[in-house]
């Protein structure tokens, strides 16, 4: 009788969390937002990675987890983004469904190192592709093309782009790994440079003014400028350009070219757009368009 009042409570428990859970609405993270349709019927080649991720039933995927717009890990712990959607529909064409992607966060300086050791089976964090990385991985992409810029305080007059970092003696802030962080010290001298591991730090550094400027890829800023639009402005003078490819193990041809084939077919469908729109495309409304794919081999 005992047993049965407490097997009644449990059943009870399971219920309601059910119904918490249909009644809260499915996280975002567990919705494709570009509306790909996942390909269950999906065949591979055997012995391709794509195989062995169906096989699988799961996909792990690299992502940043503090840059909003792009890839940003909300409240329910899972990331919504551009790059996160990016993932979703190359999953769906795995077969799998977004709540079968496992994300891990993948900050600039450790994304080659997580994909030699295979943590992850992509990295999608507004990964520029590089000669340096192509060393030690493999690029599917470019999928979006960003142009690295500056952010400042919204009152900063003194600094008006990169050619005014010298003059001013301006701080400036970015990451460590990054592309960013390279790039920069072409306009500045090495002891002006402050660098975190990722970028919402030197967000936090210039909200209360321990650097003068923060600067990475003008989609990177514009996440932080869409999250306090009177606190900051991004200057607008991009000075580099930064194809993002998807990194997955060095060599693995037949994926890169998979992932380039579902990115062609999204470009063709509207997911990519929708991917855009529904992600980024909140704040910047121009649409991109699918960049022309560098060769995998
Ligand atoms: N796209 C640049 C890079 O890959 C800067 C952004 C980042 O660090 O994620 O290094």
């Amino acid at each position: 009788m005992r047993s049965r009042r407490i097997l009644a409570a449990l059943l009870a428990a399971g219920l309601t969390v059910t119904l918490t859970a249909c009644g809260g609405g499915a996280s975002r993270s567990a919705v494709i937002l570009s509306g790909a349709t996942v390909d269950t019927a999906a065949t591979f080649e055997p012995d391709s990675t794509m195989a062995r991720l169906k096989a699988a039933g799961k996909v792990t995927i690299g992502t940043k987890w503090d840059q909003p717009l792009f890839g940003q890990k909300g409240l329910d712990g899972k990331p919504g983004g551009f790059d996160v959607e990016v993932g979703k529909i190359v999953a769906a064409k795995l077969g799998l469904r977004a709540d079968q992607i496992e994300w891990k966060e993948a900050p600039s300086k450790f994304r080659e190192e997580i994909i030699e050791r295979k943590d992850v089976d992509m990295v999608i964090a507004t990964y520029t592709m590089n000669a340096t990385r192509k060393k030690r991985i493999t690029f599917s992409g470019p999928y979006y093309t960003a142009a690295q810029d500056l952010l400042v305080k919204r009152d900063n007059t003194t600094i008006t782009g990169p050619d005014s970092l010298r003059p001013t003696k301006a701080r400036v802030c970015s990451v460590a790994g990054s592309a960013s962080a390279e790039n920069v010290l072409k306009y500045i001298d090495a002891k002006q440079l402050v660098k975190f591991d990722v970028y919402s730090k030197c967000r936090d550094a210039l909200r209360v003014g321990q650097v003068d400027a923060m600067t990475t890829d003008n989609a990177i800023l514009a996440g932080y400028l869409s999250q306090s639009p009177t606190a900051f402005k991004l200057l607008g003078t991009p000075f580099t350009k930064e194809p993002y490819g998807i990194g997955i193990s060095r060599g693995d041809v037949k994926f890169c070219e998979f992932i380039h084939q579902v990115m062609v077919d999204a470009a063709k469908n509207g997911t990519y757009q929708k991917a855009w729109t529904e992600t980024a495309g909140k704040f910047n409304k121009a649409i991109p368009t699918l960049p022309e794919f560098d060769s995998c081999a």
